[in-house]
């Protein structure tokens, strides 16, 4: 089987989120699992393109609009990365630092897409699937099914994974000359509420679509910027796979960025070690339990909750607890979040920026994670928290009520709550730093969560299990 992925992101050649660790992952276990597996992503000026060998396997031009723009198809010739790895160059469209946010990111994503179909229209054999990922692809399951251009490609089966339905992809339908000539009784299945929805128009277009956790599957149908109507009237088509960690990245015992390697079986020692150099890197003191917030500072992820909650934990707890953030986002929570550092010296940092490597550290170095969420497709965090034995402190959405028990359950392992205020962040952490003070429960609350099993393996069969469906 050969399946074809096509994302905006994909680690280590770009990632801002879990849409980039997902598409770096995803495929090299299906490679093992035997199913070719080819990603493509655009072409961006960061440090894996410079440093890698590619070679051109493909150059022509594709038209969107009045624009004639001519691409360039690049391979990496080693397969480093475990799959096999293509990169489509436009130039001045498709070979700039950022992943988002240019202001003509939806001319730069459908020249993505069209440059794409341009070339599969020349695979000599067809791939079985074409397993699109988030809005930015999301025009490639509609032009396949129904774009005169395509109509040799409408029988390649296609598929769509949410990663993040709130964003959608949304354009004005001025812009509906960029897209090859189709079907004008189809136009319909483009629009959604009298724009052009990317993510609406792969919902309807799609063979099938999976969401990245079962949970948020439900969600969507509850709440989803508009599209609610639409997913439960497509729920047939729908299903929800809870999203793996890559172990040869995210794996206490091998990982090359924390201080101190550890398994299981020197929990303790591995997480004191590794939470002594945390401390002394942000100023805290080891003895306090540690807990970390890691992410994108935005109302989604409960970010604008963070500094009231902040504050009454540090100003109730009289010293009890240190917190440690790192993100970036939202300009007017970075500054609340910044602030707070100048009257809580000793028990409270934060680092404003995106850092791989620090991140690491903080997942070994952490007693606790805090995901204080509103919504959560799936969420990585939590699971690689679990992999290096740190305690998740969770709202109960998405793919977090998917994958974190709460310690009052029989098998728990986790702080789990429902409410979304400063207040119900505040009495979690209040449960962590009792459960803190038990030693001999924190070991083996430590050691239940390293058990578990999250891994791509299982859920990468469910995905092969999907497309084999569809054959
Ligand atoms: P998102 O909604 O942002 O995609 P996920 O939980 O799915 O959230 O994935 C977030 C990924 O991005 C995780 O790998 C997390 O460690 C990483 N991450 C988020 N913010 C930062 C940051 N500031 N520095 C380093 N890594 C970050």
């Amino acid at each position: 089987m050969v399946v074809v992925h096509l994302s905006a992101e994909c680690f280590p050649l770009a990632k801002v989120g879990g849409l980039g660790d997902v598409v770096g992952a995803l495929p090299k276990y299906q490679q093992e699992l035997g199913v070719t597996s080819i990603v493509v992503t655009p072409y961006y000026d960061r440090k894996f393109a410079r440093d890698n060998e590619f070679e051109v396997i493909f150059e022509s031009n594709v038209r969107m609009g009045d624009r004639d723009l001519p691409f360039q198809v690049l391979k990496e010739t080693t397969d480093k990365l475990g799959f096999h790895l293509h990169l489509i160059r436009i130039p001045g469209l498709l070979d700039r630092s950022e992943v988002y946010s240019y202001p003509d990111e939806t001319e730069q994503f459908i020249a993505f897409q069209l440059a794409f179909l341009e070339w599969l229209l020349r695979f000599s054999e067809y791939p079985d699937i074409v397993h699109c990922h988030d809005h930015h692809t999301a025009l490639v399951p509609y032009l396949m099914a129904h774009a005169f251009k395509y109509r040799f490609l409408s029988t390649i089966p296609t598929v769509l994974t949410i990663h993040n339905g709130q964003y959608q992809g949304w354009f004005g339908w001025d812009k509906f000359h960029y897209l090859p000539e189709t079907d004008p009784l189809t136009r319909g299945v483009l629009d959604w509420g009298g724009a052009i929805n990317p993510l609406a128009a792969a919902v309807k277009s799609c063979w099938k679509f999976t969401t990245v956790s079962p949970t948020y599957l439900e969600e969507l149908k509850q709440s989803s910027k508009g599209l609610e109507p639409l997913f439960l009237q497509e729920e047939k088509k729908g299903s929800g796979i809870l999203n793996g960690i890559d172990t040869d990245v995210w794996n206490p015992g091998t990982d090359p960025l924390i201080p101190l390697n550890y398994s299981m079986d020197n929990v303790t020692k591995g997480k004191q070690e590794n939470k002594r150099a945390l401390c002394k890197e942000f100023g805290f003191t080891l003895s306090k339990p540690l807990f970390a917030f890691i992410g994108r500072l935005v109302g989604e992820k409960g970010a604008d909750l963070l500094p009231a909650a902040i504050e009454k934990i540090l100003s109730a707890a009289k010293g009890k607890a240190s917190i440690l953030i790192l993100g970036s986002g939202d300009p007017a929570i970075e500054e609340q979040l910044a602030q707070l550092k100048e009257t809580y010296k000793k028990d409270y940092n934060i680092y404003i920026g995106y850092d791989e490597a620090l991140s690491h550290r903080i997942y070994a170095g952490a007693d606790f994670l805090l995901m204080p969420s509103r919504v959560e497709p799936c969420g990585l965090n939590q699971l690689y928290a679990l992999k290096y034995g740190t305690i998740p402190v969770v709202r109960s959405t998405g793919g977090l009520k998917d994958s974190v028990i709460d310690v009052t359950e029989p098998e728990g392992y986790g702080i789990c709550f429902d409410e979304l205020s400063a207040e119900s962040i505040v009495e979690a952490i209040g449960r962590a730093v009792d459960l803190y003070a038990n030693t001999s429960n924190l070991r083996l609350l430590r050691k239940r969560m390293m058990l578990l099993d999250f891994s791509w393996n299982r859920s990468a069969n469910q995905y092969i299990d999907l497309y084999n469906s569809l054959k």
